[in-house]
């Protein structure tokens, strides 16, 4: 049998039998195929009405507005979040030179980003004569490194994977950190690089209750972190101000295609052709998650986009988009098994954080213990060997 007839995956998307307890029904069908308003903790259908992102897209324009016809601008009009991905390069250039911002570029280390995303950065702003105006802020690695440590053993889910958590708290840690450099040189925007399709969290803007109530996790307050720790998250003194800086994603509301983004920086020379993408520049901490879920969950964390993609074609052309990506998904889940995709970021990563991958196996296996699903999950890790 081939692998797109196995009955092991849900014939309309690519969903394997009991990942992350979505199960198949006799007919093949997965839970989310079957019912559009099926949810999990890893898993929900963001709506973004046109009317949502007609108002969005005038916030946006009556804020650049008021900050170009302002009297007396702050030094820095906004700071952009920085990391050298295609996105956010491209964002800021957009600023920068078609809507006359000054920008204040930001990149916080968190001690695992790639060199071909530190190199993006240096071409960059040699390229768009900007050096000066970037603040890269590395400071907080050690933070970074017990957090990720403490999510690495501490992950107690039958249905969340480690790749979505780890991404939250990752970047609830970098938001806050921009967040009080922002207050520091008293910036009142905050611009952030998210794509037209990260909207599962947020769309457009950041709510600031969320930054007061959200960001910073109960464990942080707890072994093995210190006050050295928590000096990066937002402090009581910080959450209590009548108002922090606003956050905005502006991808959601402009005109967002990534080819165009990617043919604009690459012609103007600012990142080299070949380095945009996101499999470069990601961080590692994202690979080694995708292959914790994969022993834990028994199924590449990828399958809930790419199954997302699946069901948004039409239908005459989704049996041919299914096969495509489910051959994606199965040769990423291969290489992922046989230690051939991003291993030696991986490596890297599980050394830092001090921890074998040896351990790292061990303590996924007596999380597996307590799964109802487990039987599913060894057969679906089986299918990828
Ligand atoms: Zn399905």
């Amino acid at each position: 049998m081939t692998i797109h007839n196995n009955r092991n995956f849900c014939k309309n998307c690519i969903l394997p039998n009991g990942f992350l307890d979505i199960m198949l029904d006799e007919e093949g069908i997965c839970d989310i195929c079957r019912d559009p308003t099926f949810h999990t903790e890893s898993w929900r259908k963001v709506q973004i009405t046109d009317t949502m992102r007609a108002e969005a897209k005038k916030d946006w324009n009556a804020t650049i507005h008021t900050i170009l016809c302002s009297e007396n601008r702050n030094p820095y009009d906004c700071i952009l979040g920085y990391s050298g991905g295609k996105d956010s390069t491209a964002l800021l250039d957009m600023l920068i030179n078609d809507l006359n911002l000054k920008v204040l570029a930001v990149t916080i280390d968190t001690g695992f980003m790639t060199d071909v995303a530190k190199n993006n950065i240096k071409s960059t702003l040699e390229n768009l004569n900007y050096s000066a105006h970037h603040c890269f802020i590395s400071e907080g690695t050690s933070t970074f490194i017990r957090l990720y440590r403490f999510l690495f053993l501490n992950h107690h889910s039958n249905t969340r994977i480690l790749a979505g958590t780890v991404c939250d708290h990752c970047s609830d840690l970098i938001h806050s950190i921009i967040v009080k450099e922002a207050i520091q040189r008293d910036i009142p925007l905050i611009i952030l690089g998210y794509s037209s399709d990260q909207i599962k969290r947020y769309f457009y803007e950041i709510p600031q209750e969320e930054m007061r109530t959200k960001w910073t996790p109960e464990f942080i307050y707890t072994d093995p972190f210190t006050d050295d720790d928590r000096k990066w998250y937002l402090l009581e003194k910080e959450k209590n101000l009548t108002s922090l800086p606003r956050i905005l994603l502006p991808y959601h509301v402009l005109e967002y295609d990534e080819q165009s983004i990617i043919h604009n920086i690459t012609s103007k020379g600012l990142v080299e052709k070949g380095k945009t993408d996101p499999v470069l520049t990601n961080c590692h901490v994202v690979k080694a998650a995708l292959m914790y879920d994969l022993y834990r969950y028994g199924g590449v964390s990828y399958a809930l986009q790419y199954a997302e993609l699946v069901r948004q074609e039409p239908r005459e052309e989704r049996s041919r988009t299914r096969k495509k990506w489910l051959r994606l998904y199965m040769s990423i889940g291969k290489a992922l098994l046989n230690g051939r995709f991003a291993s030696n970021g991986i490596e890297l990563f599980l050394s830092q954080i001090d921890l074998s991958k040896h351990d790292l196996l061990s303590t996924i296996n007596s999380e597996l213990m307590g799964d109802p699903n487990r039987e599913k999950i060894l057969t679906n890790i089986k299918l990828l060997k």
